[in-house]
């Protein structure tokens, strides 16, 4: 593994890469699905420019941040550069940093209440984008933690299904928790509502993820290693 002081090499990021893929196809085979079903977002942040092109020279194009201005410094230049990257905000995003975040962004993974759909819905109107965006639902209820509660989902999913491009679901279920019963009420939430996206899973329990049936894996750390 690589330490949060050393950067990592051009072939030991392929090397991650490669075994990330191959893990997410077993795992997604074992629910009757492939690899191919299942995009995953390299989860770059925190690392540098440098780091990122490396899994740019690998062919790896799905990223995922959770900072938009970290991401406007990291990733204005590389997009031009690579124009078939897509660009997943995972973080929370504050209503203030909507329009920057739909300047830069192609997917958001993170819409957890109304004044935020609202946002979105008006700032992408102005300026002609209309992102696939996701419902962050706080399967565990945790104070701390963004999302809609498990009970309100159902109408802010129809609240939103007026405002946005609703693609599906994402949760990030607690630390001390098994992933399991947090990825199948997802599921479920999203069965109910008719929507095809499921975006759960990071390093530790991806695998879990994709046999279980998520649309997109969010990977930082079995990638990149180590946040220092
Ligand atoms: C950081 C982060 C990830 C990736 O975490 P790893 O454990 O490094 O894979 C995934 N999803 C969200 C929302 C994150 O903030």
């Amino acid at each position: 593994m690589t330490g949060p002081s050393m950067t990592p090499t051009a072939s030991q990021i392929a090397a991650h890469l490669d075994e990330v893929r191959t893990r997410i196809d077993k795992a997604a085979r074992k629910g009757g699905r492939t690899g191919a079903d299942v995009t995953l977002i390299a989860v770059s942040k925190t690392h540098p420019s440098e780091v990122i092109k490396l899994a740019l020279a690998a062919g790896q194009r799905h990223f995922g941040e959770n900072r938009v201005q970290e991401a406007e410094a990291k990733w204005a230049a590389l997009k031009a550069k690579y124009p078939d990257v897509v660009l997943h905000l995972i973080g929370g995003l504050q209503t203030n940093k909507v329009g920057d975040a739909l300047a830069l962004f192609d997917v958001i993974h993170t819409v957890d209440r109304p004044k935020l759909a609202e946002a979105i819905a008006r700032l992408g109107g102005e300026l002609g984008v209309r992102p696939p965006c996701f419902i962050q639902v706080n399967t565990g209820e945790e104070a701390q933690k963004g999302g809609v509660m498990p009970l309100e989902t159902d109408a802010f999913v129809t609240e939103c299904r007026g405002l946005l491009d609703v693609a599906g679901l994402m949760c990030i279920p607690p630390v001390d928790d098994p992933p399991a019963p947090h990825f199948a009420l997802l599921k479920k939430f999203a069965r109910r509502n008719g929507l095809a996206g499921l975006s759960m899973g990071m390093s530790s329990d991806y695998e879990t993820a994709a046999e279980m049936g998520a649309t997109h894996v969010r990977v930082g750390s079995a990638i990149f290693g180590a946040r220092g």
